[in-house]
């Protein structure tokens, strides 16, 4: 055994971080497990670009929809010159920042915590179950497997592996309703000015030039740094054209080539086509593959599409969400469907919650939602938030020793709202 904790937190994603931070706040000896050697999930791994779902479009403006955690790391991001937002997208915004100011933001959140205690190069291969309660995580290590025992558990792996492990019902989308992994990638020496003057063309410059590129509905977007510019021009399938499933270590390798192969080929066309990129070079793709779905629990509520579209308010709301179902599923292009104006719907306490485990929850983009739902939830503006509900619920239930289940739900969103979470 390596360390004892209140709350275990596996994964250290915008889930992962929402949910050990809010734990550590409210005193409980965290332990916090990363497989790779940073923080951020696909917040740094996968280097996307943008918090999505921070915002609300009211008809007349923006305003934040997501509080909290979530709130202050956009607000840290802004303060340092690594981020900035709203920035109008569609018919929504984004916040713009740069992958390696949320890197450091991220080594900083952590470490100014007394009670959290990060384990980096900690991957979580199996889980010791007894009683319908978890006792401990076990972690792959080079001195070979150790435990971390703990009285809560937060599965914020993106995968769902803790609950998997622990046999917790789970689901994975069939093609065509799963979404696509992307590989995004890092152009450099770019001419800003020139680029910033023609992102609008990128479309017309695929649909004329690009039919060869697997994906027509991506973007370049800048980093905040000089002549720096991010790909998100990537779809990565199987052979057969599936979606990838990092699960499987076969699939996981090809996307990892694959990914990079189509990297090479967005920025050769951005190099040869986009006004700005003729003397860029594609300096690095991101650390792994970026994945937006995978299994998700089957936990006591799932939320659904039309749970999303109406605006649906639950008694036991913890996080609100506003973001529109965004589909990277069929073809090559990507879907938007949007609230409307001033809509935003909830997330219940029982998304997070799983049958049968007493002492577990789960947060970010593996929660108990339909495929509709979680192409609204999964990014990482309501998965900081759902972390940081997690966090907080697990830390309540840790420090008066009772099942998840049985948490005082008014007590909960008092929390919450104390820490300026917004649920509605
Ligand atoms: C290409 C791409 C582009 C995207 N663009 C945007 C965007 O612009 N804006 C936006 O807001 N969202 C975007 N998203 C969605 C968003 O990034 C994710 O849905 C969000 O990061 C989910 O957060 P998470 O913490 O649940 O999971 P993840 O970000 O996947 O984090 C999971 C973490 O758990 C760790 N982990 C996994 N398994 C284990 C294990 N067994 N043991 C220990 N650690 C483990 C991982 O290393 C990782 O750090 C994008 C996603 C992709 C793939």
């Amino acid at each position: 055994m390596l360390a004892e904790a209140d709350v275990v937190v596996a994964g250290g994603g915008p889930a992962g971080l929402g949910a050990a931070i809010a734990a550590a706040r409210l005193g409980a000896r965290v332990v916090l497990c990363e497989r790779y050697g940073f923080l951020g999930g696909n917040f740094t791994v996968a280097s996307v670009g943008t918090i999505c779902g921070l915002y609300l479009d009211t008809g007349d403006g923006f305003d934040f929809v997501v509080g909290g955690i979530a709130r202050e790391i956009a607000d840290r991001l802004a303060g340092s010159g690594g981020g900035v937002g709203p920035i109008p997208f569609k018919q929504t915004a984004v916040f713009v920042y740069a992958p390696w100011e949320a890197k450091r933001l991220a080594d900083h959140l952590v470490t100014e915590e007394p009670s959290l205690d990060l384990l980096l190069h900690a991957l979580v291969a199996d889980v010791v179950v007894s009683a319908g309660r978890l006792d401990a995580v076990v972690l792959a290590t080079k001195r070979g497997p150790v435990t971390i025992t703990g009285k809560v558990f937060v599965d914020c792996t993106g995968d769902a592996d803790v609950a998997t492990f622990a046999g917790v019902p789970t689901v994975l989308g069939a093609p065509g309703a799963r979404q696509h992994a992307s590989m995004q990638f890092m152009m450099q020496h770019v001419d800003s000015e020139a680029a910033m003057a023609a992102l609008g063309e990128l479309g017309d410059l695929i649909a004329e030039h690009g039919a060869h590129l697997s994906r027509d509905g991506g973007a370049v977007i800048p980093t905040l740094r000089p002549g720096e510019f991010l790909g998100a021009m990537t779809r990565v399938r199987n052979p057969d054209g599936s979606p990838i499933d990092v699960t499987d270590l076969r699939q996981a390798t090809w996307g990892e080539l694959e990914g990079r192969r189509l990297a090479a080929e967005a920025a050769s066309f951005l190099t040869s086509r986009m006004p700005g990129f003729a003397d860029a070079f594609l300096a690095d793709t991101a650390t792994a593959l970026g994945v937006r779905e995978t299994r998700r629990i089957v936990g006591a509520h799932v939320l659904t599409g039309a749970d999303v579209e109406a605006g649906a308010t639950f008694p036991d709301a913890v996080a609100a969400g506003a973001w529109p179902q965004e589909y990277h599923v069929s073809g090559r292009g990507t879907e938007y469907r949007f609230l409307p104006p001033g809509r935003r719907y909830q997330i219940p306490f029982g998304s997070l919650r799983t049958a049968g485990i007493e002492n577990l929850l789960v947060a970010g983009r593996c929660i108990s939602a339909d495929h509709d739902a979680l192409a609204s939830t999964r990014v990482m503006g309501p998965s900081l938030a759902l972390g940081q509900a997690a966090g907080t619920a697990a830390a309540l239930a840790a420090r008066g020793d009772c099942p998840v289940g049985e948490l005082d739900v008014e007590e909960l969103q008092a929390v919450l709202v104390a820490a300026g979470a917004q649920l509605a």
